[in-house]
């Protein structure tokens, strides 16, 4: 709606990114957690299996000096003094089994699980429900099992579990909150960028710059020769504009000149010489170039904030009507109608001359871009604060692409190369209503046509001001 396009930061980058961060970051701690808690399993395991493969060759010797009566003794020692919880069964050849017997505080231990030993953990050890157990092929024909029952790896274990909670799990959370916040922060400059660039192509206003942030390094480095960039492109913009300027200015004199000589002539020529006909058409495109001149400079005086305004008490339905009275012929032919919708109680302070021919302006645009709309409507609006002029049309109407283009100076859609103009009538609009510390809206879409609208400051009343 607005000729400045306020356009939303997008975050969906830092979004990214900070997904990506925080999805890094759960996965190094996650790999650290799991495998540091697999690292310390594994160690403990086989410490364990060091333990038991120890004890089962003290029992090899003690069955060999004395049989079963040497594994019960082996038992009872252990029990006054390690107190180790150690389980012992011998088998037969034929699996029957020979001796059972186990420290007093051991559990039962669960041979069924215990019984194919692996070499997993060395030394053909097998391990389950906390028990860790080895089997011995003992000289004498027996196999001699001997399970040790330990409570450590899963003690281990909980504790570590419980560190799931306590601490790996916060620090997960303030590691991802964090790696958020940083992409944010980190990317604000970029974002401060998109904004400044959006800012200068919807309002043209070269003078915006980056902030740049405090910190040195590659995005301050950005900022700065991103500044240094439109630095140099305002200079540039500004020199061409100047160009433009003393190029109008300094046709004046001559086209004046050229004005008055064929003025001169065509009173003196015949009324049917062929030369009364040249020079009247070239008086005719004498004038024609001179408006354009006369609308180049205007638009600059303006915009160098030198524009003259006289204000005077202008009534909304009166001026809408001046300009539709130009314009009633052209839209006659053009078999398009014009109408005004104002009621005599709008009224406001301006200058009269320069507002009617911003509308002028307006009115001239929308039959000129007719397409195969219809109709023109002038209306106009008191606010508390400002006054509303409007002049909607239900013509070609503008692209999106085109929208932010329309107010600078010499641009013209492509599409309209065909219709008569230079490009110059809106930004003259725009200049005229910013004289008047005013703005301008426009709303249009392709096919449906464009309501341009004048919002100006509602002021007393002058009689009459330079
Ligand atoms: P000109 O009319 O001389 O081309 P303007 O500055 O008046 O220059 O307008 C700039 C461009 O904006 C036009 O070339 C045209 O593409 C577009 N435009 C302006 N008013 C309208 C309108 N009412 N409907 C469609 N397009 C318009």
């Amino acid at each position: 709606m607005s000729s400045a396009k306020n356009k939303r930061p997008d975050w969906r980058f830092s979004l990214r990114l900070a997904l990506g961060v925080g999805g890094l970051f759960a996965v190094a701690v996650a790999t650290i957690y799991f495998g540091a808690g697999t690292l310390l399993e594994r160690a403990l395991a086989r410490e364990e299996a060091s333990l038991v493969l120890d004890r089962s060759e003290d029992l090899r010797l003690a069955w060999r000096d004395s049989r079963s009566e040497g594994l019960t003794n082996f038992l009872k020692e252990l029990e006054t003094t390690t107190g180790e919880q150690l389980a012992i069964r011998v088998e037969a050849a034929d699996h029957s089994v020979i001796f059972h017997g186990a420290t007093a505080n051991a559990p039962d231990a669960p041979w069924a699980k215990l019984d194919s030993p692996s070499a997993e953990m060395g030394g053909g050890v097998h391990a389950a429900d906390g028990w860790t157990a080895t089997t011995l092929a003992l000289e004498s024909g027996e196999a001699l099992q001997a399970a040790r029952f330990s409570a450590v790896l899963s003690d281990v274990r909980n504790t570590y579990r419980g560190l799931f909670t306590t601490a790996v799990a916060p620090l997960l959370l303030a590691g991802i909150i964090g790696g958020v916040l940083l992409v944010f922060v980190a990317l604000r400059p970029l974002r401060r960028t998109v904004a400044v660039m959006h800012h200068i192509g919807g309002t043209g206003d070269w003078s915006a710059r980056v902030t740049p942030p405090k910190a040195r390094g590659e995005l301050r480095n950005l900022a700065e020769a991103f500044n240094a960039v439109l630095e140099r492109q305002q200079r540039l913009v500004e020199s061409l504009r100047q160009s433009l300027d003393s190029v109008a200015h300094d046709l004046r004199t001559p086209l004046t000149r050229l004005r008055s000589t064929a003025e001169t002539g065509l009173a003196q020529a015949g009324a049917e010489s062929a030369a009364r006909e040249a020079l009247a058409d070239c008086l005719e495109e004498t004038q024609r170039v001179q408006a354009t001149l006369d609308t180049l400079l205007d638009v600059a005086e303006a915009e160098a904030g030198a524009m003259k305004l006289r204000r005077e008490n202008i009534v909304a339905a009166e001026i809408f009507s001046e300009v539709a009275e130009l314009y009633e012929f052209t839209a006659e032919e053009k078999g398009a109608k014009l109408e005004v919708r104002a009621g005599p109680g709008v009224e406001f302070a301006g200058d009269r001359v320069r507002l009617r021919r911003a509308l002028a302006n307006l009115v001239d645009n929308a039959l000129k871009y007719l397409g195969t709309g219809r109709s023109v409507v002038l209306s106009a609006e008191l606010t508390e604060r400002e006054v509303l002029l409007c002049v909607q049309d239900d013509g070609l109407g503008i692209s999106a692409a085109d929208l932010p283009k329309i107010w600078d100076r010499l641009f013209r859609a492509d599409r309209s190369r065909s219709a008569p103009g230079m490009g110059l009538g809106l930004s003259l609009v725009k200049a005229i209503v910013e004289a008047h510390e005013g703005r301008v809206e426009v709303d249009s879409a392709p096919g449906r046509g464009s309501s341009f609208v004048l919002r100006l400051p509602r002021q007393p009343v002058a009689k009459a001001s330079g």
